[in-house]
């Protein structure tokens, strides 16, 4: 699928849902692409982009920033407590806050460089013990740890389970969010953005359907 295509896949969704045309950001999800593939995007004039590792990140994005310096990057990946000041650094967005202990570090760091990147708190909607996120029943406690210090938090993340059908968890995250306040959804990916924008995602991250297979052996 091209990008345009997915565009308009997105605006029919919008369209059906009864949501204002354009309220769904999409994030291309560049992990694991080829430069060429990326920077194909970034001459289209794309803005948003996503990578789930930050020592992938920071090889290849201050060149692309560059030539782009308009680019909004998106840390989706796992942040361990010791890549918190590179990830501040680079990313505009970080929807992997899933731990007390990192919301301490990302204060005391962005009280020292003077800024903050928008924050979501990733919500582990399945409670899978491989993945990261919290559970939903220590999500609002969470969110109001976030709110004491006052740092930018958007909203709220998920990763349905592989099996199960995604609408599900994308219904508890809205549940979750409305109940905090919060407006804001990063959920839906390839398989599964037409439904999670009928369900009031604001920010998909699309990979594979824009860029195509990625390449794991570079890992
Ligand atoms: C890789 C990744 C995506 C994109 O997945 P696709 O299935 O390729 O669209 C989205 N979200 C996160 C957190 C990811 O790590």
């Amino acid at each position: 699928m091209s990008l345009s295509e997915i565009v308009s896949q997105v605006q029919k969704a919008e369209m059906e849902a009864n949501r204002p045309i354009g309220s769904t950001r999409i994030i291309a999800v560049s992990k694991l692409q080829p430069n060429a593939r990326v920077l194909g995007l970034l001459a289209e004039g794309h803005t948003e982009f996503g990578e789930n590792r930050v020592q992938e990140a920071t090889g290849k994005w201050p060149e692309f920033l560059t030539t782009y310096p308009q680019t909004k990057l998106h840390l989706l990946g796992p942040l361990q407590s010791n890549k918190a000041r590179q990830a501040l650094q680079l990313f505009d967005c970080i929807h992997s806050i899933d731990r007390t202990s990192l919301v301490t570090r990302i204060v005391r760091i962005a009280d020292e460089i003077g800024s903050c990147p928008d924050l979501f708190v990733q919500v582990n909607t399945g409670e899978e013990t491989q993945k990261s996120g919290v559970s939903p029943g220590e999500t609002d406690q969470l969110i109001a740890e976030i709110r004491k210090y006052n740092l930018p938090l958007l909203g709220l993340m998920c990763i349905p389970p592989f099996d199960e059908e995604p609408a599900l968890h994308f219904g508890l995250l809205a549940n979750l969010a409305r109940r905090n306040g919060l407006s804001n959804l990063s959920m839906g990916m390839s398989n599964d953005f037409d439904s999670a924008v009928r369900m009031g995602a604001t920010h998909i991250r699309v990979g594979t359907a824009i860029f195509g297979e990625r390449d794991y052996s570079k890992r």
